[in-house]
């Protein structure tokens, strides 16, 4: 079951024409893909559009009810292929995934896809996972859409903005012949608001109406000699008819404000933050009206130059707001006011940061440096002076009272991961074999090359962990060991290193950490979870699709036993010259299963159910302080206190209450030769008589023994 379930939310997207919707902007774009008439829609797990594809499998019902046809797909490259639909066929398609690694991934069709161009609407709705909250390297969409001519909308983060901008999109989509692509930051889909529902419609081509004929048009493959003629439409066509139709439909929009000399231009995803920094300065009010005029691009592009060049005509000098580099939006404003003889002063990035997000801060900053520039008629030179002053003076006041700087927090595994015990014998291996290379590669375990592990030397992408090591492999003493998650070996893992491996004879270890999940995303289902995400069974098999491809060195592990996974690891690095060996460590994803058990738990403990739960704990008379536990392990939940001894100074290690029994510090322990200090416990709720009586029993011998009573209790 995914992170998070949307099942009672996706009951409003049944909502008709002047019913309100209330929700999130996830919601909101599902809804507007309804009410757009789409004939089929798919999508890969991503944050920050993750919840998108939740949405869409959890609404399946009313999809089947619709005739939309919905693919979760194994990978963005098949997501984005499933907009040929649209090529031939007048009907409307979305797929959704995250930007950039998964734009990325899907380049290939989406060049394929723009060159011929579509007769439905197609558009591509990607998470863009830019600034601070980020987990991947910090590239813009921009520049895809540029190189590929895709249309880009980033809508101001706004409800009702946003759906009507799906729908537009749709239209964009239809009148230039061309893909569009929405990109929506973390701020645009987490949003709440209202919005006025309209009916959604049926497609006229669906799963329920059938297309009667197949279209063959040679003018639409994507091969010489059409391509040519393909390029000449592009510039000569499309991009005239997309420039007429975004200002016609005005889908750009202007703030008046009462300055009269200078403006913003800005990308719409910009705009709540912009009004905030302006807003803290006086100079916007709670109700998105801002003083400075404002141009919110609510596509971004291609620019429209006359509505620009009208923008900026009677002003001395705008400051463009674009988040992320390079500063394309900036450099096309100056190029389209110059062919317009405009002569306004275009400020950009020698006001903001070239990189980075743009948070309030900084926005304020760089307001402060455009308006010492420009002294904007109305308000002057020192807007934003004053303001910063407060700030930064608060800032050196909190500076004190710490004395240091917060530590930076780096994330790690969660409590009883069953990914930590394979880096724990990764770690414990290299002690009898010597230092081994790590490939690592996108998911959970990409968590390993922090604290306490650092183990992963480099990431190159989603499932090319096993492929990256190709390069190097041969040249090492030590076979270079790669890590790949089940996602990954099913998202492109397979086709890639492992297929290499096998055609290429190469040598190397792989190992494929089998968790049943898309864990880092929201615990969306994946091939080897043994069902879809609409609960039909699946029949893949990693182990099979291994041999399938001809690997023959492979090993099941379980994933929690330590000392099991240093000697697979042990025997598959010394198998010399019997090319690629893979070890499949498993264990489910403990937040996964936590979260299907706690409930049912729960319930049995209410209704009286005798319920055992392991826990384990660190005997604090036998530990000997020197916490070489807590580095193997990492556990959230091993940490230190300060002993009761009076001789001894050190903390000794201490396990809190959030440990989930998973065993992996004891494992480590036993597996390193560590110490004995660790116990497991099993607590029982709702004793019988039975255990009531063996707990006695065990009591009076142990106080027996140690001659003198001790008092234990049963919960
Ligand atoms: S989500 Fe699952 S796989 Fe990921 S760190 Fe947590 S327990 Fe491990
Ligand atoms: S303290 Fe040990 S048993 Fe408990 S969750 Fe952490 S590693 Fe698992």
């Amino acid at each position: 079951m995914p992170e998070r379930s949307f099942s009672q939310e996706v009951k409003q997207l049944r909502t008709g024409a002047g019913e309100a919707f209330e929700g999130e902007g996830i919601l909101a774009v599902t809804k507007a893909l309804l009410q757009s008439g789409i004939s089929y829609v798919g999508g890969y797990q991503g944050a920050p559009v993750s919840a998108l594809v939740d949405v869409l499998s959890d609404a399946n019902e009313l999809l089947q009810d619709l005739g939309i046809h919905l693919e979760t797909c194994a990978n963005e490259a098949g997501a984005a292929s499933m907009l040929s639909a649209s090529i031939n066929y007048p009907i409307r398609g979305a797929v959704t995934f995250k930007s950039i690694v998964g734009t990325n991934v899907a380049s290939d069709a989406l060049s394929n896809l723009s060159s011929p161009g579509v007769m439905g609407g197609a558009l591509i709705i990607v998470g863009e996972d830019y600034g601070e909250g980020s987990s991947i390297i910090q590239e813009r969409s921009h520049a895809i859409a540029m190189k590929s001519q895709i249309w880009l909308m980033d809508p101001r983060p706004e409800l009702q903005r946003i759906v009507d901008l799906v729908e537009k999109s749709f239209e964009l989509s239809e009148a230039s012949n061309t893909p569009v692509m929405m990109e929506l930051r973390i701020r645009a889909c987490h949003l709440s608001g209202r919005f006025e529902s309209r009916d959604n419609k049926r497609a006229k081509y669906s799963q329920r109406d059938l297309i009667q004929n197949p279209v063959f048009n040679k003018d639409r493959i994507s091969l010489p000699p059409a391509t040519y003629i393909q390029e000449k439409l592009k510039v000569d066509v499309r991009w005239p008819a997309a420039i007429e139709f975004l200002r016609e439909h005005r889908v750009n929009e202007t703030i008046a404000g009462d300055v009269t000399d200078v403006g913003f231009i800005l990308q719409g995803g910009m705009y709540n933050h912009v009004i905030a920094a302006l807003r803290a300065l006086g100079l916007a009010d709670d109700f998105g009206n801002s003083r400075i005029p404002l141009r919110i691009l609510n596509c971004v592009y291609p620019l429209v130059p006359d509505e620009l060049a009208e923008f900026c005509r009677d002003k001395r000098a705008v400051l463009v707001i674009e988040e992320g580099q390079p500063n394309f939006i900036e450099n096309d404003v100056k190029a389209i006011l110059s062919d317009a003889g405009v002569i306004t002063k275009v400020s950009g990035k020698n006001c903001l940061p070239m990189a980075g997000e743009y948070v309030a801060a900084v926005l304020i900053d760089g307001f402060n440096k455009f308006f010492s520039n420009a002294r904007p008629k109305e308000i002057g030179a020192y807007a934003a002076t004053e303001f910063l002053k407060s700030i930064q003076a608060n800032q050196r006041k909190a500076l004190d009272i710490l004395g240091a700087p917060v530590p930076a927090r780096p994330p790690g595994f969660c409590t009883g991961c069953p990914e930590r015990p394979v880096f724990g014998a990764i770690k414990l291996v290299q002690e009898q074999v010597g230092k081994v290379h790590v490939s690592a590669d996108i998911g959970c375990h990409s968590f390993a090359t922090l604290e306490p592990f650092k183990i992963g030397n480099t990431i190159l992408g989603y499932g090319l962990g096993l492929a990256s090591s190709t390069g190097l492999s041969s040249m090492m003493k030590n076979p270079v060991v790669s890590i790949m998650g089940d996602g990954g070996f099913w998202h492109q893992g397979l086709t890639t290193g492992v297929a290499n491996h096998i055609f290429n004879k190469d040598e190397g270890v792989l190992v494929i950490l089998k968790n049943g999940y898309s864990s880092a995303t929201g615990h969306q289902h994946i091939p080897s979870t043994g069902s879809n995400s609409r609960d039909q069974a699946s029949e893949m098999d990693l182990e099979k699709a291994l041999r399938g491809v001809g690997v023959k060195w492979i090993e099941n592990v379980a994933a929690y036993r330590v000392g099991k996974v240093v000697n697979s690891l042990k025997r598959a690095i010394l198998a010399r010259g019997k090319g690629l060996r893979v070890i499949i460590a498993e264990g489910e994803c403990m937040l996964a299963r936590q979260r299907r058990e706690k409930p049912i738990t729960n319930a049995r403990i209410k209704q009286g159910d005798r319920v055992m739960r392991t826990r384990f704990g660190i005997d604090e008379s036998t530990c000997t302080g020197d916490h070489s536990c807590i580095r193997l392990s990492g556990c959230p939940t091993l940490t230190i206190k300060s002993t009761s001894d009076p001789l001894r100074k050190n903390p000794v290690a201490h396990v809190t209450d959030g440990c989930v029994g998973c065993g992996n510090c004891g494992e480590t322990a036993h597996a390193a030769i560590l110490c004995p200090s660790f116990y497991k416990a099993d607590i029982i709720q709702n004793p019988t008589r039975w255990d009531r009586f063996v707990h006695g029993l065990r009591a009076s011998v142990i106080g027996m023994l140690q001659g003198r009573e001790k008092q234990v209790v049963v919960s």
